[in-house]
């Protein structure tokens, strides 16, 4: 998950997760409740619009450091060519640049590295947040994804998948890195 300005755990995102009207299921990961939305229609409509940044919004694509490597390997880039430092260095510790306010890798609305894409866009239109000491949210983004509502209830297998490549790419993970999280 992600956003122009950083959001901080109270911002609009938190807030949209504290009063959603769906109900919760539970998954675990990292060793405490993980809590998904039930309920939540969704059908990507390929528009890209979490490609790039829109009139309101400055979509910020954090990379992890093996996601990093990994483009560069697939592509042949180097990392400074698609990516940029954040000041994030322990969990992301670069983003991804934009042209013309889009991805860089994001050609004719399609992502040249869609198998090898962030675990924030694979997680796009959720991310986890901290709810309490020990358990988590995958939340809605506040943005306007345009597939929301569209299509069948999102089933927990889904979040499942999404937890289960969180944990993948993020073993080792602590509970105080946790905190902030895909946000
Ligand atoms: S904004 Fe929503 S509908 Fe459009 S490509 Fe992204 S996830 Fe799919
Ligand atoms: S890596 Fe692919 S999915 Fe992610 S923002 Fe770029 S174009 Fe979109």
């Amino acid at each position: 998950m992600l956003s122009s300005s950083r959001r901080t755990p109270d911002s609009e995102s938190s807030r949209i997760c504290r009063t959603s009207a769906h109900s919760w299921g539970k998954l675990r990961g990292w060793s405490m409740v993980v809590f998904y939305p039930k309920g939540v229609r969704w059908a990507c409509h390929r528009c890209a619009m979490c490609c790039a940044n829109t009139s309101t919004h400055n979509r910020t694509i954090r990379l992890l450091q093996d996601e990093i490597e990994k483009l560069a390997r697939v592509t042949g880039r180097k990392e400074d060519e698609f990516s940029e430092p954040t000041n994030d260095e322990q969990l992301y510790p670069r983003m991804m640049k934009k042209r013309g306010g889009k991805c860089f890798f994001l050609r004719d609305d399609l992502c040249l590295v869609y198998d090898n894409r962030p675990l924030t866009c694979a997680f796009y239109p959720f991310f986890l947040t901290q709810a309490s000491a020990n358990s988590m949210k995958i939340c809605l983004t506040p943005e306007a994804c345009p597939g929301l509502g569209k299509g069948e209830v999102i089933q927990r297998d889904y979040y499942a998948r999404l937890l289960q490549l969180a944990l993948q790419k993020m073993p080792n993970i602590t509970v105080p890195r946790v905190r902030s999280l895909l946000e």
